[in-house]
């Protein structure tokens, strides 16, 4: 218990009357965020990496789709006319084979077996299913029902025609779009590309799952959630490592991240403790604001501008957060500050679903401060039933791990069951 022992007296977590009044808003310290967070520069990157990423060009069709007309039934090509009054005798002229062109010609009084997705070869105009079809003596087929011209034909540029937009200039790339700019051959688009963040936990009592406890270290749960923070929204996280309560530590591995990232997350060190290194090692560089801001849990909260500082780089500056230390206040105040600058990056809406719930408990927010409450939630019918979970301290993970939603308890608001309430969901709820 050394440790406690040499730092200073110190405000702590308990919030005295004078620093309420120096609570910034959450909305308030948004805002200041949004301001210097700048928009990713459009990339082009392979097909295969850009779902889920905004387009930032139109892609129009290099040529009609489908590229030809074709058969939506294994069957017979046929000409209709020839059709018209059932049974009819038509003699077979061969064969349309998938992935090759035909010098077939359908003429009066034939057909031309074809398979689903090949060529309708000149001269039919409807293609008859093989089940409507007997097979005759003589290499004849017997048709049992009229087809009128066109069925079963998909005519060429049926989808979209050669120079028509294809994808427009904005859109979320999902499933099917990647799936129809395949169709069209693209091989790369122009996006704004996937947002790489690096993450960082600082603190001398850390260690990484894996390692054996000893003293009274913690197992480094930060670096996981925050790493699956991004993952969930969209971003490509780079694990900076655990790094002791020592700036250098930390410049050297804000520096190195600084390289290839577009965006830094480090977890605990922003409070007023001694030997919390966040400010001092940017106190070589960079610029940072520490705040005291209005919720509950992740009241103090830094942001700033890493400036790595080697010789001969080109200057970047990659935005910094940073985080408070404590687990739960580290998934709260990435959902309520970083999800919404990588909405900003990335150009897509990041928002998780929000509910109406009924609450089945109370729940008070602090006087000047917004609460985000764990809740478990239920659907009852279709609406939802939020119940306050016991257990507020920030440092509380697994009971964390056990709720469903942040309730939104405006500050000074005193909500009793029955109430109707806010609630962001987590997770899927059943
Ligand atoms: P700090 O913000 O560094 O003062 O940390 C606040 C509290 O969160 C302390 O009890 C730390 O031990 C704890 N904490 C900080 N970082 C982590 C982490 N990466 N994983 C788990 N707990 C942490
Ligand atoms: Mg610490």
């Amino acid at each position: 218990m050394g440790r406690a022992l040499d730092r200073p007296l110190m405000s702590g977590r308990g919030i005295d009357p004078e620093e309420e009044a120096t609570l910034l808003p959450v909305d308030a310290y948004r805002e200041q965020i949004a301001s210097s967070v700048r928009v990713l520069e459009p990339k082009t990157v392979p097909l295969a990496d850009a779902h889920g990423l905004v387009l930032t060009s139109d892609v129009f069709a290099p040529f009609d789709l489908p590229r030809f007309r074709s058969s939506s039934m294994d069957g017979y090509a046929v000409r209709s006319d020839d059709v018209t009054s059932v049974p009819a005798d038509l003699g077979i002229v061969g064969e349309v084979r998938m992935g090759l062109e035909t010098t077939l010609v359908v003429g009066r009084g034939e057909a031309v077996a074809v398979p689903t997705g090949g060529i309708v070869p000149e001269g039919a105009d409807a293609v008859v299913p093989i089940e409507l079809c007997e097979p005759a003596p003589g290499g004849r087929v017997t048709i049992l029902r009229p087809h009128p011209p066109g069925k079963h034909v998909r005519p060429a540029g049926e989808d979209a025609v050669a120079g028509e937009l294809l994808m427009p200039s904005g859109r979320r790339l999902r499933a099917p779009d990647i799936g129809a700019l395949a169709a069209a051959g693209i091989v790369s688009v122009d996006v704004r590309p996937r947002a790489r963040a690096g993450v960082v936990s600082t603190g001398d009592e850390l260690v990484r799952p894996g390692t054996p406890l000893s003293g009274t270290q913690i197992y480094d749960a930060n670096v996981h959630t925050l790493m699956a923070c991004l993952r969930e929204a969209g971003a490509e996280p780079v694990d900076g490592g655990t790094v002791a309560d020592d700036p250098d530590a930390l410049i050297a591995v804000l520096d190195k991240l600084a390289d290839d990232t577009d965006l830094l997350v480090c977890s605990g060190g922003v409070s007023m403790g001694v030997h919390d290194p966040v400010k001092r090692a940017f106190e070589t560089g960079g610029e940072i604001t520490f705040a005291n801001v209005g919720m509950q849990p992740g009241r103090p909260q830094a942001f700033g501008t890493w400036r790595p500082r080697r010789s001969g780089a080109e200057a970047r500056e990659v935005p910094f957060f940073g985080l408070p230390g404590n687990p739960v206040s580290v998934f709260v105040s990435f959902e309520v500050f970083v999800r919404p600058a990588l909405q900003q990056m990335m150009g897509y809406q990041q928002d998780r679903p929000m509910v109406d719930a009924t609450l089945d408990g109370d729940l008070d927010a602090p006087r000047t401060r917004m609460r985000y409450a764990r809740v478990r939630v239920r659907r009852d019918g279709a609406s939802f039933v939020a119940t306050p979970q016991t257990g507020h301290g920030s440092n509380l993970l697994a009971t964390f791990a056990r709720s469903d939603g942040l309730a939104l308890v405006p500050a000074g608001t005193r909500l009793r069951a029955g109430d109707r309430c806010s609630v962001i969901l987590i997770r899927e709820v059943t």
